[in-house]
């Protein structure tokens, strides 16, 4: 077979994304989205329940998306819906505080130990934003040490070498970035501790921060190796720079207490959304108390937003936190190995060479025979591999994200029937990713 062939049994969906690409660029308003690294049609969704998500045709998906981690219970689910509705009645933004902004604080602040306070946000992209803002206010100092294939959103001083659309789409640098808002960043390999230690000795008293993804998933997902957070956290504590976790993928979904509640390390400053949301836009960063004492209006460091602690976002994910306790990731963590399991059997039964990692719940397949440690080994995958099998799952009614750099997400909801809905679609999609061609 010389090429996937794809099925265009979409065709509201269709006529949607002609009249979505007249209106805005690629027809999409996140990249992700768009089905560019796989080829066809994005399907346009018009409703979800638990697992399952309807498109434009009607036509229903087991969904290995979840909107990209936050639903984390499925979607409406009833006790979100009647917090949002409850919200919602009473009006939708007052530019005020409230007290539902508090009582998600507490909740997060209860949660996460190394929280000592957190100011709400509105995305994953301002909280990151913000934080390094912060780190470079309390520091006095300018560099910031990223690393390769990790994503913090699309801050501009953060996109280079970043994970998630930006490496889905092969973009080494984005235009509009100019070279003073990327000169400060230093790129490092992931996984690789001396490179870090190398920079500080290179930049000595430049370094304001390193920002990581506490468990990258934007490069597909790529756990960290024992000790790299650990040895992140002391060159950082060594050097006096602050150490930022970024949780806006893993926060809530990893565990109660996100992958701080697994590998337990001590960040200084920490970043939120996606689950915190319930599927609203609500995000946060926060951390050290004598850091965040450095933010307006408690100090000098600027930030602000009009619809932050938005009470609808706050409502849905208090309600959202509230309902996940250690039954609900016991859930999730079971069925994300079932589906681990079936998707290996089946690649293996077709003897197709792929590597599957998790964290936790969060997991991705990555078709070569070599583990996967940073983002070099990422691209190194037989990409082609991914988008027949890819097409094949759609075909069969199991949507899985569009790119074979990202994480797959499952929910409490993924009951039996939906995981037997895998099960049957994955032999075909098994002989398809062994049959494709590059
Ligand atoms: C999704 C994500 C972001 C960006 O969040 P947005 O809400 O999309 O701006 C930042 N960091 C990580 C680790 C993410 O996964």
């Amino acid at each position: 077979m010389a090429s996937v062939t794809y099925q265009y049994e979409a065709p509201v969906s269709q006529t949607l994304f002609e009249r979505a690409s007249a209106v805005t660029p690629g027809g999409v308003n996140s990249p992700v989205r768009a089905f560019r690294a796989v080829g066809g049609t994005p399907r346009f969704m018009v409703s979800g329940t638990g697992p399952y998500l309807t498109d434009a045709d009607g036509r229903e998906y087991v969904d290995l998306v979840c909107s990209w981690g936050p639903m984390i219970l499925g979607h409406s689910r009833p006790e979100v819906i009647a917090a949002v509705q409850e919200a919602v009645s009473r009006g939708t933004s007052f530019g005020t505080p409230g007290e539902g902004e508090v009582a998600l604080a507490e909740e997060m602040v209860a949660r996460v130990d190394p929280l000592d306070q957190v100011r709400l946000v509105s995305s994953g992209t301002e909280a990151t934003m913000s934080a390094i803002r912060l780190a470079r206010g309390f520091t006095g100092r300018t560099k910031v040490i990223k690393f390769a294939g990790c994503y913090h959103g699309h801050v501009d001083s953060l996109l280079a070498a970043a994970g998630s659309g930006v490496a889905t789409f092969a973009l080494p640098d984005t235009p509009g970035v100019t070279g003073a808002q990327a000169g400060d960043t230093i790129v490092l390999p992931y996984n690789d501790l001396d490179a870090v230690r190398e920079a500080f000795l290179a930049h000595p008293g430049e370094v304001a921060c390193v920002i990581t993804e506490a468990s990258p998933g934007n490069m597909g997902v790529v756990p960290p190796l024992p000790g790299f957070n650990q040895g992140l956290k002391d060159v950082c504590a060594e050097h006096g720079a602050l150490y930022i976790s970024d949780e806006v993928m893993t926060g809530f979904r990893t565990s109660r207490a996100g992958w701080y509640g697994i590998d337990g390390v001590r960040p200084d400053l920490m970043t939120f959304g996606k689950v915190m949301g319930g599927g609203f836009p609500a995000a946060a960063f926060g951390g050290r108390a004598d850091v965040m004492a450095h933010l307006a209006p408690a100090g000098p460091v600027y930030q602000a937003g009009t619809l932050s602690g938005n009470p609808v976002a706050t409502a849905a994910g208090l309600a959202q936190l509230r309902l996940l306790d250690d039954a609900a990731y016991d859930t999730v963590d079971a069925v994300s190995e079932r589906i681990r399991a079936l998707v290996t059997d089946a690649l293996s039964k077709e003897g197709v060479a792929h590597t599957l990692q998790n964290a936790s719940n969060m997991f991705s397949v990555f078709f070569t025979d070599r583990p996967v440690r940073n983002y070099e080994d990422a691209k190194a995958q037989e990409s082609f591999r991914f988008n027949a099998f890819f097409h094949s799952m759609l075909a069969q009614g199991v949507y899985l994200p569009p790119s074979s750099f990202e994480s797959w997400f499952v929910s409490t909801a993924h009951d039996e029937r939906a995981v037997q809905r895998i099960a049957d679609a994955l032999p075909a999609a098994a002989r398809a990713a062994a049959e494709a061609t590059a």
